[in-house]
């Protein structure tokens, strides 16, 4: 290992040796506390890099964290696996451990539903999109009725995928009113084409299984398939 001649921190003016050419600084912690401001408010300010969803970033052993983990393990404690350090104060910049406690994603999701804080524009916030959070409410309840997703594309005046898109929520997802009923109409229709494609062995299977004497509703179940559905494709086998 090259051996470096001890230098002086730039950020707590300690004498140490450096691992690297370009160290200029002691320690993880000196070059986490020479980027942060700390705000009278209470938050302290990364002013380091930050990442695409507007986290500090830093270096510790050799891989990227986030500051506000970093802060967290340095001040607090532990992360456990799974788990996630949240913002009390919404503010993605900030590291004051003070700030900061661990979560699941779920109680991240909570949080940002609660607060109606979002890391990076969505909906009609987006500058590119064509359509309101309106026009989005609309479409879904129109899918959840049942219309046709072409025809409602026409009314809309957008595309046939801008409408499956918002509905199988990879946009739009910050619209979340007649959603599940327009997901629940997509996923059966698409497991009504499903069922045209395999039915044989789709009803075969279901004749067995009631023959063996499995309640209709468990086999609704199995096959998620709604009751009528299904003796639909019972009485046609049997025809
Ligand atoms: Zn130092
Ligand atoms: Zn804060």
């Amino acid at each position: 290992m090259v051996k470096f001649k001890k230098r002086t921190c730039d950020h707590c003016k300690c004498d140490f040796t450096p691992t690297g050419a370009k160290s200029v600084m002691c320690s993880a912690m000196c070059r986490f506390n020479s980027k942060v401001i700390r705000h009278k408010d209470g938050c302290w300010e990364w002013t380091g890099s930050v990442n695409s969803s507007g986290y500090g970033s830093v270096f510790l052993n050799g891989s990227l964290i986030g500051a506000h983990v970093f802060s967290y393990i340095t001040f607090v404690g532990k992360v456990a696996a799974g788990q996630m350090v949240l913002h009390s104060c919404d503010n993605p910049k900030c590291v004051n451990p003070k700030h900061l406690s661990v979560g699941n994603q779920k109680d991240n999701m909570k949080d940002m539903k609660d607060r109606n804080r979002r890391s990076y524009p969505c909906g009609q916030d987006c500058k590119t999109s064509k359509l309101s959070d309106d026009s989005v409410a609309q479409i879904l309840e129109r899918a959840g009725n049942g219309e046709c997703l072409q025809s409602i594309a026409n009314t809309f005046n957008v595309d046939r995928t801008t409408v499956l898109s918002a509905i199988k929520r990879n946009t739009w997802k910050c619209v979340d009113v007649n959603w599940s009923s327009a997901f629940e109409m997509y996923r059966q229709r698409k497991f009504r084409r499903l069922l045209l494609k395999h039915k044989r062995e789709f009803v075969q299977e279901m004749q067995e299984m009631i023959s063996n004497g499995m309640a209709t509703k468990c086999v609704c179940r199995l096959f998620s398939v709604e009751p009528r559905l299904l003796r639909k494709f019972l009485s046609e086998a049997v025809a």
